[in-house]
């Protein structure tokens, strides 16, 4: 039975659309529709603009709570969303293909814990930050929240992404409006009612689905404080010329083309199933993926053999069974991209050492096998440009400084991993590469610390205290003693 939904979520209520344009949703393991949604116009986003800025601009609102009272509602909302955590992994595991067993953690688990830890950060901020003035006198530093926060976000991890951005956002004492994929909005229509049960004051939270009129209508909005987007790094340059031109604060979290680098000592044989998260989670659609495996001529054969048999290995099917590793893409349209970059490895020259298809059995849906390449040349097109599918280029290194220099040869900067079994070295290694964010012997971004791009993988933070800071612009207040 397709879920319909007839309202928008703003200023805590349900409201009806301005016009009857509708958001089609499709399962992503069968193409069938599984719901739809009225899609927000800019009388919508007006009316979601204008609720968050009442919200914010209340003299006695959210803004002016301490930070323990809005830890408390925001403690509330990580209850309902808890409470609605199975429902919401399934409904995003149906629309954008990502398997059950990681949804359960990604979209189930991680918002109410990002409530928790902001509500927790924020609250734990007691007292003025006076200093000593230096020709006499004080100075008082007072982070303020930033405003009405345009949060964009798109389908590969819609929870999880939407919590990076919605919790320190309103622990900061912000208002926020909130447009999600057109791919993937069935799931926002939970968080609206966990918000609504919890008794976050009306207006705080305001949701106008929608695909890219309607960000970029939002984005140019003049009742709009700060941008919060994750995304492409095609739509994060057009989202920051705007920002530029109106001079407004934007974060932006992009795209990747991480690399894995396996240096000479590694011993991967017990350690596969954190290389295939760190290579291929999610059906290889993670912006910080470890995509372009590097691996040392001395073993080389050997390497690629493991990589093949870990791809080959993987249990590939409905994203919905848990012991599911690989589900199909999230639509039509990523399919011919991902299927179109295969070819392009082809006939640049790499080696297909498994996949570069589609499942025999898949009659229906977005599946794609899991792919890996060989001998691919670090400066071709499937090394070079984000892919976003299951979708791995084995590159060859002669030495460490090689190594590195491969790593470093990328538009991009956010991800990666380095594979060892002397802990020390590898971390030696990390220090050296060009990213925001890199494991050693797994990757897993830890909400504790701050995740965010360099070069075209973009600007700004998200997560840890630095993912507050986000939402706050500071105020200096000079005091002297009159005389
Ligand atoms: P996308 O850029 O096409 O869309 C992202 C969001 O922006 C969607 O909500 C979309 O409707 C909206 N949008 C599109 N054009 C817009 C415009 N001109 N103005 C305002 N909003 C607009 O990206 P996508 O295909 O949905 O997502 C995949 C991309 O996201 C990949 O490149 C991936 O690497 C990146 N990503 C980055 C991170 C990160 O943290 N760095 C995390 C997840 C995904």
């Amino acid at each position: 039975m397709p879920i319909d939904h007839h309202h928008f979520y703003i200023g805590g209520d349900r409201v009806a659309p301005g016009t009857g344009h509708r958001i089609q949703v499709h399962a992503a393991a069968t193409g069938e529709l599984v719901g739809s949604v009225p899609e927000a116009h800019p009388a919508d986003v007006d009316a979601a603009v204008a609720a968050a800025r009442a919200a914010f601009d209340d003299p006695s609102g959210w803004r002016q709570w301490t930070p323990q009272a809005r830890a408390e509602t925001l403690t509330r909302f990580a209850a309902a969303l808890k409470e609605r955590a199975p429902e919401i992994a399934r409904l995003v595991s149906v629309q954008n293909g990502m398997p059950i067993s990681l949804a359960g953690l990604l979209e189930g688990t991680a918002p109410s814990a990002l409530l928790r830890y902001y509500a927790a950060v924020a609250a734990a901020k007691t007292g003025d930050d006076r200093r000593p003035g230096l020709f006499g006198g004080h100075a008082v530093v007072v982070p303020e929240p930033v405003g009405v926060v345009a949060a964009i976000v798109p389908w590969n991890v819609p929870q999880g992404i939407t919590f990076m951005k919605l919790a320190p956002a309103l622990a900061a004492g912000c208002s926020v409006v909130l447009k999600p994929s057109p791919e993937t909005v069935l799931d926002a229509y939970q968080v609206a009612e966990a918000a609504a049960e919890a008794g976050l004051p009306a207006g705080l939270l305001n949701i106008v689905p929608g695909g890219a009129e309607t960000g970029r209508y939002l984005v140019g909005h003049p009742g709009v404080d700060k941008v919060s987007f994750t995304g492409s790094t095609a739509t994060g340059r057009s989202i920051a010329e705007t920002c530029g031109r109106l001079l407004r604060p934007v974060s932006l979290e992009l795209g990747g083309k991480s690399a894995a680098v396996v240096l000479d000592d590694a011993d991967l044989s017990g350690v596969m199933d954190r290389f295939f998260r760190a290579t291929l989670l999610n059906n290889g659609q993670v912006c910080w993926l470890g995509t372009r495996i590097l691996a040392p001529r001395s073993r080389y054969a050997e390497l690629v053999d493991a990589v093949t048999e870990m791809a080959r290995a993987l249990k590939v099917g409905d994203p919905l069974d848990p012991a599911t590793q690989l589900g199909p893409l999230v639509s039509e349209r990523q399919r011919d991209r991902v299927e179109s970059y295969i070819a392009k490895g082809v006939s640049d020259g790499a080696r297909l050492t498994v996949g570069g298809g589609r499942p025999a059995w898949a009659d229906r849906g977005w599946y794609v096998d899991a792919t890996v390449f060989a001998d691919v040349d670090n400066r071709s097109a499937i090394a070079q440009e984000e892919i976003f599918g299951p979708v791995l280029s084995v590159i060859p290194y002669t030495d460490e400084d090689e190594a590195l220099a491969l790593a470093n040869d990328s538009d991009y900067g956010l991800g990666g991993s380095v594979w060892t079994t002397d802990a020390d070295r590898g971390l030696d290694f990390a220090r050296r590469v060009q990213t925001g964010s890199i494991g050693v012997n797994s990757y897993a971004n830890d909400p504790v610390a701050p995740f965010g791009g360099r070069k075209a993988s973009g600007l700004g933070y998200e997560l840890g205290p630095e993912g507050l800071a986000q939402y706050q612009v500071l105020k200096s207040i000079y005091v002297d003693q009159q005389v």
